[in-house]
């Protein structure tokens, strides 16, 4: 391209006459022209690129509207063209000549010279830029109220932000002490609180240069500013020093090369490129340095007037002006995510974050506190609140024997061709814990279970409990190195399993074999036992899930725990005699145990599913029409299953409960569509075979079904507490990402055998109070909601869930 210089266009002043409105529609009047003056699109081939009208609102005073096109202008070229109108007043007004002095240089001059400087100089510059920005995050992923829209509205918002000047006095002097200026410091507080907020150590902030490098350069008006791509890296959490000199560092770097256009460095650095965010940045720091003031002049005073509102040209823009009266300004946002309340919090944990900055240089940036100590409060106790305390003495056979002397004719358990009632399963139950007792098993014995899915299954649970035993499931369709493992690792006192089979199981255990001993079994008392030396502190099962190491780890529950599930969530699901449940899930996986005693400690009744049913979701549709299932539990793999596969057979379920990994809401629509909204109410239920099967309660409504693309799982059990923290173990405020922790009654035994998983795992509990309260440190990452529910964002490990089965790969 070629430059040419076109001859002066003319330059119209529109007037318009205002007086005579009252003052309501006299203010709409004025922001009818700022918009129309605003908002009518330039033509960059015919010009004019500036357009101006004045109003004439009363006798003595108006409004001067202008608009122009960037390409003509930019801040600081403002500057200079409201001091040249206020200086050419005074002189006209005056009869005085033009004051203003001849340009040493023009715009063309100073661009003829930026195509001369270009290639070397230039090619490096932007080799500089390249690598500075070649690993950064594209995104900065701050917690958001609304989900980012595909196209963004630019749609804006602005709240004020004011430092008082005694800490206004302390970042100076901050900065004063590290040889940083004002911009470096604010830059570095900034990026750390953006860092803790997005928890990513690297964050990119974008800032606009005046990129008036030469003197001559100044007094122009023009198209100067650049915008430059800084790249915070915060990464192995430095102290406050060591922050500020990184950022002094990469501020010196990117402002010696701060002329390279920023669309060239878009270029260069090719990101990917969306309309649902800014390119290379989202968030943009400013600290002005020419700050608007009101001009007075003879009999006049030049103010800022008429806002036609922010247009949010970047997720978040900071604008801090540094006065003698302290630091203030602006923090402007995209109104399509962000409400203002949310960025007022978030500017009083900006205020908290600089007071701890400048307190002490040594801090690290992860470790400053930034809540408040209201909000702290909100976060640990009030979302904590209500917390109960039930119970524990029972035994969990205790309460079913209490259920059978209620209801000894109810059907208990029921299974293809048979059904067996409350006193049946009971006698059996005492017959088998009467033989258990004899071969020697007592109080905290582990005694495994290794049968095939049916009646004998729930009996064989029941009769070990009886005996004072914990069971330890060993599912036969497990691998038998896998049930080997499982085996040598609990070391159970007994087997019991029918048909005898595989050596592994003989060496060295005594086996009680349903089928073979079942002469034996006929013989002992039908009779409940009497509690002996059994405390609801003795263990009740182990369940072993998935562990890092290759092995599985077993985790020791207690018959407290289980009681106490009952007590957590009885108000809220009142199961009954009606229900019918299915046991679905194997009994190797803690869902069963809901299913078990949901069903047997309320006198419902809880249909067998035979393995190859429960993989096929047609036939187990049937079975729950034909069964009148109330109540089912499912993972959200297999319910979408049974979505897909549900037919025009009507069902009689009451409750859906969800659990064993995270839930899609929206794959939910189907289901609603069909069924609708409130029955079956469907519960999402986050769980944990540490916490004893579930640790959280949410219920959903047909509106989150309809929004939700995050999955919520609502609050933790009324028993329990639930605490998001951060790395150093501090809460995290309402949004933000963290580490979940769940302590209460929940909180199981341990693993056994693995005393260091179990340090580091089961922690003390530093927010209860409660000697000896423990809490677990369950790897899931979670935000808080800011009405007090979680909403779950995945995991912190490389754990993933198939089926429902936690796999640690
Ligand atoms: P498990 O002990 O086998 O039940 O596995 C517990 C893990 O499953 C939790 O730590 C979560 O990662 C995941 N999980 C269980 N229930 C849910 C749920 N409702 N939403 C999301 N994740 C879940
Ligand atoms: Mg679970």
């Amino acid at each position: 391209p070629v430059q040419v210089i076109d001859a002066a266009s003319p330059f119209k002043l529109e007037q318009i006459d205002l007086q005579g409105f009252d003052p309501v529609s006299l203010a709409a009047e004025e922001m009818r022209h700022a918009v129309e003056i605003n908002e009518t699109l330039f033509d960059l081939a015919a010009g004019p690129l500036i357009r101006g009208r004045i109003l004439k609102v009363g006798l003595t005073e108006h409004v001067l509207l202008l608009s122009m096109h960037h390409i003509i202008s930019d801040g600081w070229s403002m500057s200079l063209f409201v001091g040249e109108i206020a200086r050419l007043y005074e002189a006209l007004r005056a009869g005085a000549p033009n004051p203003l002095s001849q340009l040493a240089i023009q715009y063309a001059d100073y661009a003829a010279w930026q195509r001369r400087d270009g290639s070397d100089v230039f090619e490096a510059h932007l080799n500089w830029w390249r690598d500075h920005l070649a690993d950064a995050p594209s995104l900065i992923e701050l917690p958001t109220d609304h989900p980012r829209p595909a196209i963004q509205s630019y749609r804006g918002g602005s709240i004020p932000v004011s430092f008082g000047s005694d800490l206004s006095r302390r970042i100076q002097q901050l900065a004063n002490d590290h040889g940083a200026s004002l911009f470096m410091t604010l830059f570095t507080g900034w990026s750390v609180l953006l860092s803790r907020l997005s928890g990513q150590e690297e964050v990119v902030i974008g800032t606009s240069v005046a990129n008036r490098p030469r003197r001559e350069l100044e007094a122009l008006i023009g198209f100067f500013v650049n915008t430059l791509a800084l790249k915070a890296d915060l990464s192995g959490n430095p102290t406050v020093g060591e922050a500020i000199e990184r950022t002094r560092q990469m501020v010196l770097d990117a402002f010696a090369r701060e002329s390279t256009p920023f669309e060239q460095v878009v270029e260069a650095v090719n990101p990917e490129r969306t309309l649902s965010f800014s390119p290379l940045f989202q968030v943009m720091f400013v600290l002005q340095n020419t700050p608007q003031a009101d001009i007075e002049l003879p009999e006049l005073i030049l103010q800022p007037a008429v806002s036609t509102g922010v247009n949010a040209k970047f997720d978040l823009t900071l604008t801090l002006n540094a006065t003698d009266d302290g630091i203030f300004g602006t923090l402007d946002y995209a109104a399509d995510i962000y409400d203002p309340q949310t960025l007022a919090r978030w500017m009083g944990y900006f205020e908290a974050l600089l007071e701890g900055m400048t307190s002490n240089i040594d801090a690290r940036i992860g470790e400053i506190p930034i809540l408040g100590l209201d909000e702290r409060n909100q976060i640990v106790l009030g979302f904590n609140d209500g917390r109960k305390e039930y119970p524990v003495e029972a035994l969990i056979h205790e309460l079913f024997e209490d259920q059978v002397r209620r209801t000894p004719e109810a059907i208990a358990l029921s299974a293809e061709n048979m059904a067996m009632t409350y006193g049946e399963l009971n006698r059996r139950a005492n017959r088998l814990a009467y033989y258990l007792r004899e071969v020697g098993v007592w109080a905290n014995d582990p005694v495994a279970i290794a049968l095939d899915r049916g009646v004998d299954q729930v009996v064989a649970i029941l009769g070990v409990l009886k005996a004072g035993g914990g069971y330890v499931p060993i599912d036969p369709d497990y691998p038998e190195d896998r049930q080997a493992y499982m085996l040598e690792d609990a070391a159970p006192r007994v087997v019991i399993t029918a048909h005898a089979p595989a050596s592994l199981l003989a060496i060295g255990r005594r086996i009680v074999d349903l089928e073979k001993d079942a002469d034996h079994l006929w013989e002992c008392p039908g009779e409940n036992l009497p509690r002996a030396d059994q405390s609801s502190s003795n263990l009740a099962y182990i369940i072993y899930t998935s562990g890092s190491t290759g092995k599985p780890k077993g985790v020791m529950v207690e018959h407290r725990n289980v009681t106490r599930l009952f007590d957590a969530t009885r108000n809220d699901f009142q199961f009954s005699p009606q229900d019918v449940w299915t046991m679905f899930h194997s009994f190797a996986f803690d869902f069963s145990v809901w299913e078990i005693w949901g069903a047997l400690l309320y006198g419902g009744k809880l249909v067998m599913v035979p393995y190859t049913v429960s993989r096929s979701p047609d036939v187990f549709y049937e079975l729950l029409c034909r069964e009148g299932v109330t109540v089912l539990n499912q993972t959200p793999a297999a319910f979408r299953q049974l979505i897909a596969a549900q037919s025009k057979t009507p069902h009689r379920l009451r409750t859906i409960v969800f659990g064993g990994e995270a839930l899609e809401f929206n794959t939910l629509k189907p289901w609603i569509d069909r069924n609708g909204a409130p029955t079956p109410r469907l519960i999402n239920m986050y769980g944990i075979t540490e916490i004893t099967v579930h640790a959280s309660y949410c219920p959903l409504t047909s509106e989150d079904i309809e929004t939700g693309h995050s999955s919520v799982i609502g609050r933790s059990l009324s028993d329990l507490t639930a605490y998001i923290l951060d790395p150093y173990g501090e809460p995290v405020p309402v949004g933000v990402a963290g580490e979940l922790y769940i302590g209460g009654a929940g909180v199981v035994r341990g693993y056994l055998n693995r005393p260091e998983l179990n340090a580091e795992r089961f922690i003390p509990d530093p927010f209860s109070g409660i000697k000896g309260a423990r809490l677990y440190k369950t790897g899931d990452v979670a935000r808080w909601r800011a009405d007090g529910q979680i909403e779950y964002l995945g995991r912190n490990d490389d754990q993933v869930k198939i089926r429902g089965f936690r796999v640690e790969l």
